[in-house]
């Protein structure tokens, strides 16, 4: 490739492009764009390991605007294929804003929401269309969509793909659309289930990456807080939140549709501030409200699961909280990605009780890097964990024992004969989960050690 285009100006680009760029306020393209843009063309197959956050969206759609120029004729000549309906919005506004001086027609097609807007769009005629595959193919099969002049195909999040079981479907998109054609592929991380999907659909591709596999940003600083339980958690938080100047855009992160709403319940009585929660239950209205006023700025605090921690475009959030640990590793590197964005710094915290020390340590596995702890402030109040609760991570622990060794019986399961007894005494010591890492958890035990003194206290 040779020399480093430094300036959008070199890059094969039309007026009408580069004041979109100037207007956005990109000066200086980012290095994904750097390597993907004069690759893509030159007419070759790309395949870009990017996280969210490394400007990888305008890589794929500044060479497709490009190529596609004005709008012509009735049916779409480029698809992006997106995991979400949220990711699918984003890369449409960001496509909107890319070609606001073309007459170019850009159509995002995904469920949650009515066909009917959809369908009257595409019949008013597109060159751009990008998509959830549901909802395209669901499209396709009534009949509204004509794919025979289809030149540019791009998989977005294609890891994310994969973990929502997109494979069948891509598959079926693969088959009713002209094989000829140029194909982009973009996705943070790069397991085997990518690798066998890029071989599908990739031809002789060149490969670019911004980061090592799954490298967090490096403009994020990253922490762990360990917590004995979800009150601590929450007291931890509270305090946190307390101050506004610092957490000034927040971003929180739970595992569950459920404890997202729980936790906004609370922290709508308690905190200070406009606070929002969008997630896979609430309507589209809703989260397309959530998410307006975060990005102006009038919602300090948002709460969300990880349906919601790709692809959202929001500048600027001050910190990533991680309420909860995230059981898919990669998750991590997503919900992180919301910070520290672009040029940006942020900060990224998470919050793990002892049963999720085990996926700290996978998700430490993954980034090649040890996440610091930090120590529980004192004025944090840590109440004793409730019985129940302290069952539920025994046996979170147990399961993961049992998944890094086949033979473990497990603690929780001799106990299961008696179950009202209260037995788990001998297991406060334990550090640092299963799985071999034990070692880890026992030096920073700041927040267990004064858990368990806090439990003694009361
Ligand atoms: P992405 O990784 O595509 O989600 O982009 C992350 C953020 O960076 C978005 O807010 C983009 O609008 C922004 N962005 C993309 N390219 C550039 C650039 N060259 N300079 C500054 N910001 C950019």
């Amino acid at each position: 490739m040779g020399q480093v285009i430094d300036k959008f100006e070199d890059f094969k680009l039309n007026k009408q492009l580069l004041s979109a760029i100037a207007e956005l306020g990109y000066t200086t393209p980012t290095p994904i764009q750097q390597q993907a843009i004069p690759l893509a063309q030159a007419g070759h197959d790309v395949l870009g390991i990017a996280q969210t956050g490394t400007g990888k969206t305008a890589a794929f759609l500044l060479p497709m605007l490009y190529a596609l120029k004005y709008a012509q004729g009735e049916d779409p000549r480029a698809l992006i294929l997106a995991p979400t309906r949220e990711l699918a919005m984003q890369i449409e506004e960001n496509a909107q804003a890319l070609s606001t001086y073309t007459d170019l027609r850009i159509v995002a097609l995904y469920g949650g929401t009515g066909t009917k807007q959809q369908i009257e769009r595409l019949e008013a005629g597109i060159d751009l269309l990008v998509a959830t595959p549901g909802r395209f193919m669901d499209l396709y099969l009534k009949g509204y969509i004509v794919t025979k002049h289809l030149k540019w195909l791009v998989l977005d999040e294609a890891d994310k793909m994969m973990d929502m079981g997109f494979m069948k479907q891509i598959r079926s998109v693969l088959e009713i659309i002209p094989r000829k054609r140029q194909n982009l592929l973009f996705s943070a991380t790069f397991p085997d289930k990518v690798a066998v999907l890029s071989e599908e659909f990739l031809e002789f591709p060149e490969r670019v990456e911004v980061a090592p596999q799954a490298t967090a940003a490096e403009t994020v600083t990253q922490f762990v807080y360990e917590v004995p339980n979800f009150k601590a958690k929450v007291n931890l938080l509270e305090h946190l939140l307390k101050d506004t100047e610092r957490f000034h855009r927040v971003m929180i992160f739970t595992r569950t549709k459920k404890s997202a709403s729980d936790l906004h319940k609370f922290l709508t009585r308690r905190s200070e501030g406009d606070i929002r929660v969008i997630h896979a239950n609430k309507d589209q209205n809703a989260r397309i409200n959530a998410m307006e006023h975060f990005k102006d700025g009038e919602t300090r605090v948002l709460v969300t699961t990880d349906v919601s921690s790709r692809g959202i475009d929001v500048r600027e959030v001050s910190h990533v909280i991680n309420f909860d640990i995230p059981w898919i590793h990669e998750d991590y590197v997503h919900r992180i990605g919301r910070t520290g964005r672009a040029f940006a710094v942020g900060e990224a915290i998470s919050f793990a009780h002892p049963g999720e020390v085990y996926h700290v340590g996978k998700i430490e596995e993954l980034i090649r890097m040890e996440i610091p702890r930090q120590p529980v402030p004192e004025e944090v109040e840590i109440p004793p964990t409730p019985r129940q609760e302290k069952i539920d991570i025994e046996r979170e622990i147990d399961t993961q024992r049992r998944k890094e060794d086949p033979t473990f019986k497990g603690a929780f399961h001799e106990k299961k004969a008696r179950p009202h007894q209260q037995n788990f005494g001998n297991k406060g010591g334990r550090k640092g989960g299963p799985g071999g890492r034990g070692g880890k958890g026992g030096k920073k035990g700041g927040a267990k050690g004064r858990g368990s003194k806090g439990r003694g206290r009361r």
